[in-house]
């Protein structure tokens, strides 16, 4: 389903952003002040526009209220970013994803209302790190500080040819499996009697301990 995305600030991140999401089919409105950055996503973005999003009137002349989502990818200016994030839930926005440069910016972030705070070199340093330590876990999604969402492969034939109500991976990891990637094909919310088999890759939920412990079973 099409949905419109507003991206406030098109440096490293907001414009990768960007360009994934024009990619993906999605409408998206990129604003930066910067004229020369705008000039760049002329032709990519759907509209690009020159402004300061700090100013609430720009703000409410570009209809920024009426995005599915709007992303506060401001980095360095933190005071900007902090500011932009409050006006767009102040405007309405439903769905505000704001960048972070540290811990303290991100608190900040979500005490005034961001619905969800990325984190982009400290999370893509938690990915890196699980992906050397572990063979198995081959992607890593850290929900909070202490749950995670992460694929793991199944190397141990301990667990192939059997279905997930007998592997009762709840019981015996704590684990909750919302998917099972095999091949090209993605299970959802695989039923019970879905059977395991080499190679398959479980997305599992769970407290961090938990994964590691079921990675540390594949070995
Ligand atoms: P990245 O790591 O994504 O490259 P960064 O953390 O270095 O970004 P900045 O370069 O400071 O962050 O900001 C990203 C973009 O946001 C820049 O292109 C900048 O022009 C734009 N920007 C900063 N403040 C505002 C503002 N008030 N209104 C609109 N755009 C802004």
């Amino acid at each position: 389903m099409k949905q419109n995305f507003a991206i406030i600030g098109l440096g490293r991140f907001g414009g990768s952003l960007c360009e994934t999401l024009i990619e993906s089919g999605q409408e998206v409105l990129a604003i930066d002040r910067d004229e020369d950055t705008i000039n760049e996503y002329m032709n990519i973005a759907t509209h690009a526009v020159v402004a300061n999003a700090q100013d609430e009137m720009t703000l409410r002349s570009l209809g920024v209220r009426n995005f599915d989502h709007v992303i506060v990818a401001i980095g360095e200016d933190i005071q900007a970013s902090i500011l932009v994030t409050l006006m767009a839930k102040e405007l309405g926005v439903k769905n505000v994803i704001a960048k972070a440069q540290n811990s303290y910016h991100a608190k900040v972030l979500y005490k005034i209302g961001a619905d969800h705070v990325v984190h982009p070199e400290r999370d893509m340093g938690v990915k890196v790190a699980h992906n050397l330590v572990s063979k198995n876990i081959l992607d890593y999604l850290e929900l909070s500080d202490e749950y995670s969402l992460a694929e793991v492969k199944v190397t141990n034939p301990k667990f192939y040819d059997k279905d997930l109500l007998t592997l009762n991976f709840r019981q015996r990891f704590g684990l909750n499996i919302v998917g099972i990637r095999r091949n090209k094909k993605l299970i959802i919310s695989p039923a019970a009697e879905e059977k395991v088999l080499q190679d398959d890759c479980l997305l599992v939920i769970g407290a961090d301990e938990d994964v590691d412990r079921l990675d540390a079973k594949m070995l």
